[in-house]
């Protein structure tokens, strides 16, 4: 069977991660979650005071930081190492997701993590999801697929995601987080936020994680008998 990339955009709290994970599972692909890799280098400058209006300083920073993925079997999922150290409960902390965004603005930033991203993605078979993957990372990826979601639901399923992380945030300070990431992952100069021209829209307001991977799933097999 041929091998593909997809990948999968859009604004947080679409369901993007979730759906990625069961998609690739479903085809026996590797599933990437861009995302963690901002978090991780997000949460490696809030820990080591990194002034990230310095650019020399970033740059620094960037050349001691190592990220990678490991697989958790009492989860079953990947996990998220910075510097050899599992990370990924402290990366989806609201004092990372305030200032995730302004760390991916920064063009250096972003050359580290798409040079790796490009480097877990060459031999396909891989689902990524992220912000800019499938009008920068993998331009030419096989499926594109961008998905959108009413605000409030997009805030209800991050509150969900965080309560079973055993975090207790309110919706307004959650909805004022996605908003301000919005704003500035679709504004920013390097590879902002948007849908890609080829990339097929899925709108998740009313849509169940089943659904979503029902269709993406659709797409898939479109894909393979099309091309
Ligand atoms: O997917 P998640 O919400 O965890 O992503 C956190 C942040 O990382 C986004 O708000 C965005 O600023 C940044 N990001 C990015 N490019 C990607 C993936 C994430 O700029 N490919």
């Amino acid at each position: 069977m041929r091998k593909i990339i997809i990948a999968i955009d859009g604004y947080s709290g679409c369901g993007k991660s979730t759906t990625a994970k069961l998609v690739a599972s479903s085809l026996e692909y590797s599933y990437i979650d861009t995302g963690a890799m901002y978090r991780a280098a997000t949460l490696y400058f809030l820990d080591n005071h990194i002034k990230i209006t310095n650019p020399k300083e970033v740059e620094e920073a960037l050349k001691k930081i190592t990220i990678d993925f490991r697989f958790n079997e009492h989860t079953n999922n990947s996990d998220t190492y910075l510097n050899g150290l599992n990370v990924e409960k402290e990366i989806r902390k609201m004092k990372v997701s305030e200032m995730v965004s302004p760390v991916s603005a920064i063009s250096s930033v972003r050359k580290k993590m798409t040079e790796q991203q490009v480097k877990m993605g060459k031999n396909k078979a891989v689902v990524m999801d992220g912000r800019d993957i499938g009008t920068n990372v993998f331009p030419d990826a096989e499926l594109k697929i961008f998905m959108v979601a009413e605000i409030v639901t997009r805030a209800k399923r991050r509150q969900q995601e965080l309560l079973e992380r055993g975090q207790v945030v309110g919706l307004d300070k959650i909805i004022h987080n996605l908003e301000e990431r919005d704003r500035i992952d679709t504004s920013r100069e390097e590879s902002p936020l948007r849908q890609a021209d080829d990339a097929i829209l899925v709108d998740t307001t009313y849509t169940t994680i089943e659904e979503q991977v029902q269709i993406i799933l659709e797409k898939y097999e479109e894909c393979l008998n099309n091309t």
